[in-house]
């Protein structure tokens, strides 16, 4: 495995690789979810390159990008067990310039949700993936369907802008007693990890209730609504909406995504669930 910082030195050992390439893009701090993105590359690749970059226009005012957990040697041995080819792991100044041109989330979907709730988030999310896939020029990206609505708006800027890129949707992983894997999860106290848990269960909760052949939206969040606040600090949302974002009355089977969006402590957690 190659480590580079910069984009002179990242395509010197791009040029060097044959056949297909999978890129992985993650803000680091290397859990299972992300091992699980590279190891779908590997799979369906003939070559894998991850980066790491802890992207500072994805965060808004206030948020953690100071305090966003680093674990640089960890990773690094990680993506190197795991068989990856590549690891770009570039400095701000080597992607950003001053007075840039900018690339913005589109009006409706991209200001809903996790767009409303973090205004100027997906702009900055956009910005670094379209730069990273110019940069990395793979022929697949793989993605978790965690970041549900991140994923959706990646794949409508490639459709859009007409970029080369197949994007792989990925499963969420979760561990053992159903908290989806997140970087931010080292943020929580062991009381503030079993509240995080009302999550993982009132989705699961919402997946019962329409297998049992109730699909009324109305009802499902309010019983998803129910099991969150009993153990949450702040319930920011609960959305029932099709595979385009727009919302839904009605949960229809293989086209319906249950997002929620909560505080645990002082962190921010989101999980979803794809019916
Ligand atoms: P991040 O480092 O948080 O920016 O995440 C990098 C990539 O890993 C994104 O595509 C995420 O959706 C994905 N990812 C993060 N957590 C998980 C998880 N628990 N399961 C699957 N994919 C994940």
């Amino acid at each position: 495995m190659v480590i580079v910082r910069d984009y002179e030195s990242f395509l010197v050992e791009r040029q060097k690789l044959q056949g297909s390439i999978g890129f992985v893009p993650t803000m680091g701090a290397l859990h299972s979810g992300h091992l699980s993105l590279i190891k779908r590359s590997k799979a369906e690749c003939d070559n894998t390159i991850v980066s790491i970059f802890v992207n500072p226009t994805q965060f808004l005012e206030g948020e953690d990008l100071d305090k966003y957990p680093r674990k640089d040697e960890a990773d690094k041995k990680i993506c190197q067990l795991a068989g990856v080819d590549i690891l770009f792991m570039p400095t701000v100044d080597s992607i950003y310039s001053n007075d840039e041109l900018v690339i913005m989330a589109p009006k409706v979907r991209g200001f809903i949700l996790e767009g409303a709730k973090r205004p100027g988030h997906f702009d900055g999310v956009l910005q670094v993936v379209m730069k990273l896939l110019n940069i990395v020029s793979p022929t697949h990206a793989f993605f978790g369907k965690k970041d549900a609505q991140q994923l959706a708006l990646i794949s409508q800027m490639v459709k859009d802008y007409f970029m080369h890129t197949k994007i792989v949707p990925c499963d969420i992983i979760r561990d053992e007693k159903g908290l989806a894997l997140s970087s931010r999860n080292v943020y929580l106290s062991q009381d503030e990890y079993n509240r995080a848990l009302s999550l993982s269960r009132s989705l699961k909760e919402a997946s019962y209730m329409f297998a049992k052949g109730l699909s009324d939206v109305t009802i499902i969040k309010e019983k998803m609504e129910q099991v969150l606040l009993e153990s949450v600090d702040t319930l920011e949302y609960v959305a029932v909406v099709d595979r385009t974002f727009k919302p839904l009355k009605k949960v229809q089977q293989d086209n319906t995504i249950i997002l929620v969006a909560v505080f645990v402590g002082n962190t921010r957690l989101i999980d979803n669930i794809w019916l």
